[in-house]
């Protein structure tokens, strides 16, 4: 990178540590390292400290702290609800989830295909929406567990819990949702949504990567998926990672306290940003824009790469990224923007920027004054363009 600034919009890849949680860490590396699990005071004040973090985590999402089992990250969180669930279900089970899912959900539910389960993947519609008609259709004729994502990683498209909700559990379904990217975003309340399970990423909330969590609504029947010691209330084995734990209390405090202000403040940058990048010719937005994360945005500037368009903002110390993944020399937009049916044109060049608390108005300013001539100039150099 030749640039000297620093403009981070990848905040759904991850998030800096809030100085706050590096502070509450600190003293987990140093004084109070005891194990939380032993009898003696050593062991009795650093679990106390896991309890307040589960407490405070819990209180995000108005749950009951017994309902937390931490974790070592989303995926994990993923895996742990998908596999418990699908195995406490058995193979008469159906296993329905959505095309524009994490690869932390599809790839447990492929798993369980190719090992005799029938797995549903529903479609969505143009701007990334769910297609409910086809979980209707699909949750009648027997138990099944339905994993589908709170918000996605990609577009920013939030899905309509609550009607989800609704439909999975008059059939008498299991439903986990995936809410990395919700969590510390949007208010979130279990105690009035039905959701049986709901996973977390401390590293998408300003807490640091390595540490995640699960909840499990009380009475869900969940196979232990890493068996080990009689921690987690014997749902995970494994020595907690108190540092992090405390970490994620506090990053979890953190967002119930500023969720409001900070949404509205980063909604108004990405926002201007979005408006003053829709100005570039050909540029368009992927995916619903009524209802989606305030911090995100996902763009596509037809007739480029979208890579081309992120190595060149590289350079000048931008950093956002592309749903593409970069397979045998060939690039293929991502599963989400094909599952949205985006125009092969406009597929390839698209580029997610995702904000956060730390973000400026001159971090915007920035990126309209250097983004545009980019553009210009790589429209410049495309083979499709002919005006
Ligand atoms: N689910 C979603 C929607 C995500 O965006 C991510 C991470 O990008 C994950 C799951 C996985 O989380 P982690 O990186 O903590 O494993």
């Amino acid at each position: 990178m030749s640039a000297q600034r620093l403009v981070y919009l990848d905040n759904n890849a991850t998030t800096c540590i809030a100085p706050e949680v590096r502070e509450a860490m600190l003293p987990f590396f140093q004084e109070l390292w005891g194990n939380p699990s032993s009898m003696h005071f050593f062991g009795g004040q650093v679990a106390r400290h896991v309890e307040a973090a589960r407490e405070k985590l819990a209180a995000l999402i108005h749950a009951d702290p017994a309902e937390i089992i931490f974790t070592s990250c989303g995926s994990e969180s993923d895996n742990m609800a998908i596999y418990g669930a699908a195995e406490t279900l058995g193979p008469s089970a159906k296993i329905i989830t959505s095309r524009v899912e994490h690869p932390a959900v599809l790839g447990p539910c492929r798993h369980f295909r190719e090992h005799g389960y029938h797995v549903i993947e529903l479609p969505v519609d143009g701007v990334g929406q769910l297609d409910l008609a086809a979980l209707r259709e699909a949750v009648y004729g027997g138990p099944s567990l339905v994993s589908v994502m709170w918000a996605n990683n990609e577009t920013g498209v939030i899905f309509p819990m609550e009607e989800i909700a609704k439909i999975v559990k008059s059939a008498g379904g299991i439903l986990h949702t995936d809410a990395v990217q919700a969590v510390g975003k949007l208010p979130i309340d279990v105690r009035k949504l039905p959701v049986d399970m709901l996973a977390l990423s401390g590293h998408k909330l300003h807490a640091p990567k390595g540490i995640g969590a699960l909840y499990v609504r009380r009475g869900t029947r969940l196979k232990t998926y890493l068996i080990g010691g009689h921690q987690e209330h014997g749902r995970r084995g494994g020595t907690e990672n108190v540092p992090y734990i405390v970490g994620l209390g506090v990053a979890a405090e953190l967002a119930a306290r500023h969720m409001d202000d900070e949404n509205t403040r980063v909604a108004k940058l990405r926002d201007r940003l979005e408006q003053g990048l829709l100005a570039c010719p050909d540029a368009r937005v992927n995916g619903d824009t009524r209802h989606r994360l305030p911090n995100t945005s996902n763009m596509s500037f037809e007739f480029i790469e979208g890579e081309a368009i992120l190595y060149h903002l590289s350079d000048l110390g931008i950093c956002a990224s592309s749903g593409s993944a970069c397979s045998s020399g060939s690039l293929e937009p991502s599963h989400v923007i094909r599952a949205m049916g985006v125009p092969f044109t406009a597929a390839h060049g698209s580029i997610r920027f995702s904000l956060s608390r730390y973000n400026t108005e001159a971090d915007v300013d920035y990126v309209l004054q250097q983004m545009p001539p980019v553009v210009a100039k790589l429209r410049a150099m495309s083979p499709f363009v002919t005006n």
